[in-house]
């Protein structure tokens, strides 16, 4: 008892006297006196961890924003705004003659070469509409078919994706001109599954309507960037409010 009482006392003082000869600590210099407590966990083999996609990287409130969020409880803000890089996209038949913001109108061109490349020539039906043009086509379908009627189908100004310059309404020269039925044309089947390699989404789509307000239109797409559209096309979070966790909008404030 009394040995390994002085044993103990002897590592001790050692061990103290070990530590008061050691250098002068130094700013920075780790200390090597702890033993690893877990050295198995430095064994495992370690993933490569990638980094969070930062959904904060673009705005979702400015309107130049690649990642504006345009639904009927999110105005534009002005409403009157008007991009400043609209660009006409080349190379494909463009019923209106409208323009693009200029990624949206190369993506564009991008998306349709390749639709057509794949036996698909598809045709822009609808793309850039100022804040103008929205109150006259809006005030026509209510004159038409009342207010009511009118909210389910067509944007009031200043709530249209259009006036963003960043969507393509697109028609294969088919019978399912601006209806449901394009969703199921080769076409606008092959749209739904590339449209996210040219960074467009199907900003509407299918048992979404109490989310983003608007019944399907599968002929619609939104440019939001490659980025975005393979994190949603990964996530399989379709709606651009669920992604980034804002208030569902099914209608209108008043
Ligand atoms: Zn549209």
């Amino acid at each position: 008892m009394r040995v390994s009482l002085a044993v103990a006392i002897i590592v001790g003082v050692s061990a103290g006297f070990a530590g008061c000869a050691a250098e002068p600590a130094k700013p920075g210099k780790p200390t090597t006196h702890a033993p690893d407590p877990e050295p198995t966990r430095t064994a495992e083999p370690t993933k490569p961890v990638e980094p969070a996609f930062d959904k904060a990287a673009h705005s979702v409130d400015d309107p130049m924003s690649i990642w504006v969020v345009s639904n009927k409880l999110r105005p534009l803000n002005p409403i009157d705004f008007a991009p400043s890089d609209l660009s006409m996209p080349e190379g494909v038949e463009n019923e209106f003659n409208q323009p693009l913001r200029e990624p949206a109108a190369r993506a564009a061109e991008a998306m349709t070469a390749a639709a057509a490349d794949a036996g698909m020539p598809v045709r822009i039906i609808s793309a850039y509409r100022d804040y103008g043009t929205q109150v006259a086509l809006y005030n026509s379908y209510v004159a038409r078919d009342g207010q009511a009627a009118a909210d389910t189908y067509s944007a009031r100004p200043g709530h249209s994706e259009h006036q963003t310059g960043l969507v393509i309404d697109l028609d294969d020269h088919g019978s399912c001109y601006l209806m449901g039925c394009f969703g199921e044309t080769a076409a606008g089947k092959w749209l739904a599954e590339h449209a996210a390699e040219y960074g467009f989404i199907v900003r509407y789509p299918e048992g979404k309507e109490a989310v983003t307000g608007f019944m399907p239109e599968p002929w619609h797409f939104r440019y939001v960037g490659p980025e975005l559209a393979a994190e949603m096309h990964a996530t399989g979070i379709v709606t651009l409010e669920e992604f980034f966790d804002l208030p569902a909008a099914p209608g209108y404030a008043e």
